[in-house]
């Protein structure tokens, strides 16, 4: 427990000071004086990023193609999605890429 005004910049401290007593009016008891603030989300996706190259798999690891938000790619459902269909489409051209000299040896 601590006092948010000394870990927050001041800007996000004056809107809740501005909020919380407009939700005290919307929903009473919201703004009593033991109300206990427990959690401030301070980024939405993971703060560490796994890299990939240009056709989307890991610079280190050949094969893997980190995605979405655990490897840093997304913030959210729709960011996540876009995304996966991105590495979807990387992982097909790779297929049909390692592919091509199979088919060109059996014509
Ligand atoms: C409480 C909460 C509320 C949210 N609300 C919103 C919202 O309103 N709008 C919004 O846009 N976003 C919201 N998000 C964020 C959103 O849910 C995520 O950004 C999104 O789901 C990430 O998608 P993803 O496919 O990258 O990861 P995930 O959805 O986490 O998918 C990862 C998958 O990998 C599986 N997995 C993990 N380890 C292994 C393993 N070793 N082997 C096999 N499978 C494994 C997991 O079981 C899981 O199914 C919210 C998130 C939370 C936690």
């Amino acid at each position: 427990m601590g006092d948010l005004s000394s870990a927050l910049p001041g800007y996000a401290i004056e809107a809740m000071r501005e909020a919380f007593p407009a939700f005290g009016r919307k929903i009473r008891g919201f703004d009593t004086h033991d109300a206990v603030l427990t959690g401030v989300e301070t980024r939405t996706s993971s703060p560490v990023r796994m890299s990939r190259g240009d056709d989307l798999q890991s610079l280190n690891v050949r094969g893997l193609y980190p995605a979405g938000e655990g490897a840093s790619y997304a913030g959210g459902i729709l960011s996540a999605g876009v995304d996966g269909i991105k590495v979807a489409e990387a992982l097909a051209r790779s297929v049909l890429h390692d592919a091509e000299p199979l088919r060109a040896a059996a014509a």
